[in-house]
């Protein structure tokens, strides 16, 4: 078995991911807001947050594909499927597994500001700063992690690991 070491313990998850429900379902009071999934690592934190927001919302899903070394965004990033709801004039919040390089969600952001969206901001389980290179404003996050590659929570290496839940460093 791969050596891993223990990052985040899952009463932290617990703990964290409730009080992000709290802010963003008062953020969000009275806004249309939509709740978009990036496949396929955001898929249990935002099992989590939604059933922590206590607003109406809607959720959809987008999954990306990103070209280049397999460890890192090439910076090339195409849709390979897309959001089914229509996002004019909604409040969209984007949730991701974990913001490294910046490059998907700086891409995304775009994305949903050309689908006329109200607004577009983003929720991140883990913003890690080790490699940033796009400048993104991560406006709701779970924890900042300096390095390291991470998996547990829906983070993968490999597909697998992902029904961790907790969040361990992986030696790869
Ligand atoms: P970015 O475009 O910000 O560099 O890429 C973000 C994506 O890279 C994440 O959504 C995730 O899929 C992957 N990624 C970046 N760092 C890690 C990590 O530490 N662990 C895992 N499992 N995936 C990561
Ligand atoms: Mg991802």
């Amino acid at each position: 078995m791969t050596e891993r070491e223990l990052v985040i313990s899952k009463e932290e998850i617990h703990s964290r991911v409730g009080q992000l429900g709290k802010i963003i379902s008062k953020d969000y009071q009275g806004k249309k807001l939509v709740i978009v999934g990036v496949l396929n690592g955001a898929f249990v934190f935002l099992a989590d947050l939604v059933r922590s927001i206590s607003i109406p919302h809607q959720i959809d899903f987008v999954r990306v594909a990103s070209y280049g070394e397999s460890d890192k965004s090439s910076g090339v990033i195409r849709v390979s499927k897309d959001v089914e709801l229509d996002m004019t004039d909604v409040d969209v919040l984007l949730v991701e597994d974990i913001v490294d390089t910046g490059t998907t969600l700086h891409w995304l952001q775009q994305h949903f500001l050309e689908k006329q969206a109200a607004s577009v901001r983003v929720c991140a389980f883990i913003d890690k700063h080790e490699r940033r290179v796009k400048k993104v404003s991560v406006d709701y996050k779970g924890f900042v992690v300096d390095i390291g590659f991470l998996v547990g929570y829906g983070l993968d290496y490999a597909e697998q690991y992902r029904h961790l839940q907790e969040v361990y460093s992986l030696q790869v």
